[in-house]
């Protein structure tokens, strides 16, 4: 018979603790707070989520024009007035939603009610090249490295907002962006689109997907292919971007509640999850719009029931 093993980990009690501190969990956390019931944000990262690394927010109410980070630590700031816990960069190793516990490497959770907003990240194009040149010419976040390709050229591969704006943003610095889109319509917001065409460092290349990120230190050129024609042709360029949508950060918990064809996770109107006292907001739940503003609305109803949910357990 083996030894139970005594813990040294820091163990601390909370009613609410949140999982992800984007819009939606920071959202939630001020809610919580708010509505005086202890309130812990955990993150496995710095707070502010996928918005940090967005160069510009203009559809943000209240915020004609507003940078990513800037925003978020508005966010953060007004969770701090309401004395919301705060525990980023935690190296989270499990997360047990029917018990509600979140163990990190050197920490306990414990909580009564626990809502999930750990949100999504970018989807893989999953061809050759792409990991092995990740960080060498492939890119996913083009404030992040696009002042590494001044008078180049680049790649973004999509034609939804994220590829049309962020393509955009690229020829403050690239000589020529061409975008590669699987259609011949692009899936961008019409006044998205409109800045696009008015370009003229930008190229569009239809009816498109790519097939192979071909380099040697770094990204020489990508091969891409008609999908009308079956033409498969070169395109040299020194970054590939893509920005091909989200899939859900639903690895702490996959299969423990219940998610959609994609893994998002899905919930009703409550934000109430299949798990009882365990709620989801933001980009990791099935939603049809993926915004700062949904998030934290999200995270604002998912605290509200989650709170209504603790005083039915006193
Ligand atoms: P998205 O709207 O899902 O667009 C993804 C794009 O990638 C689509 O054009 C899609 O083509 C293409 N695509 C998907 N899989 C592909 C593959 N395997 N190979 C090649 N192309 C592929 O994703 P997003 O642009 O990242 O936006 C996500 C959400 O954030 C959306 O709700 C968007 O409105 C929102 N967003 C809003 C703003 C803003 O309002 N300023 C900015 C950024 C993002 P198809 O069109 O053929 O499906």
């Amino acid at each position: 018979m083996g030894d139970i093993m005594a813990t040294d980990k820091q163990e601390f009690n909370f009613d609410l603790t949140i999982l992800g501190g984007g819009p939606a969990g920071l959202s939630a956390g001020i809610y919580g707070a708010r509505g005086e019931v202890s309130t812990a944000i955990i993150d496995i990262s710095m707070l502010g989520g996928q918005p940090t690394n967005y160069l510009e927010i203009e559809n943000y109410p209240a915020y004609a024009m507003s940078g990513g980070y800037e925003l978020m630590e508005k966010f953060e700031e007004h969770a701090d007035k309401f004395n919301v816990k705060k525990f980023p960069m935690e190296n989270v190793l499990s997360v047990n939603l029917k018990d509600k516990i979140i163990e990190t490497e050197d920490k306990i959770f414990k909580s009564k009610a626990m809502i999930l907003c750990t949100g999504a990240k970018a989807r893989k194009l999953n061809i050759p090249g792409e990991k092995e040149f990740a960080g060498r010419g492939v890119s996913y976040c083009a404030v992040c490295d696009g002042a590494f390709f001044k008078n180049k050229v680049i790649c973004v591969i999509g034609g939804g907002n994220s590829a049309i704006e962020e393509a955009i943003y690229l020829t403050k610095f690239a000589s020529k962006v061409y975008i590669i889109h699987r259609r011949d319509e692009l899936r961008a917001d019409k006044i998205i689109q409109q800045r696009a065409f008015k370009n003229p460092q930008i190229e569009f290349v239809y009816n498109s997907i790519p097939l192979e990120i071909v380099g040697e230190n770094t990204v020489t050129s990508i091969i891409i292919k008609n999908v009308k024609t079956n033409q498969v042709k070169e395109i040299k360029t020194s970054g590939v971007f893509p920005y091909i949508g989200f899939s859900a950060n639903n690895e702490l918990f996959n299969g423990e509640v219940e998610q959609d064809a994609n893994g998002f996770i899905v919930t009703n109107e409550k934000m109430e999850t299949s798990v009882k006292g365990v709620y989801a907001a933001g980009d990791v739940r099935t939603t049809p719009l993926r915004q700062v503003i949904t998030a934290a609305s999200d995270g604002a109803v998912a605290a509200t029931y989650a709170i209504k949910y603790l005083e039915e357990l006193e």
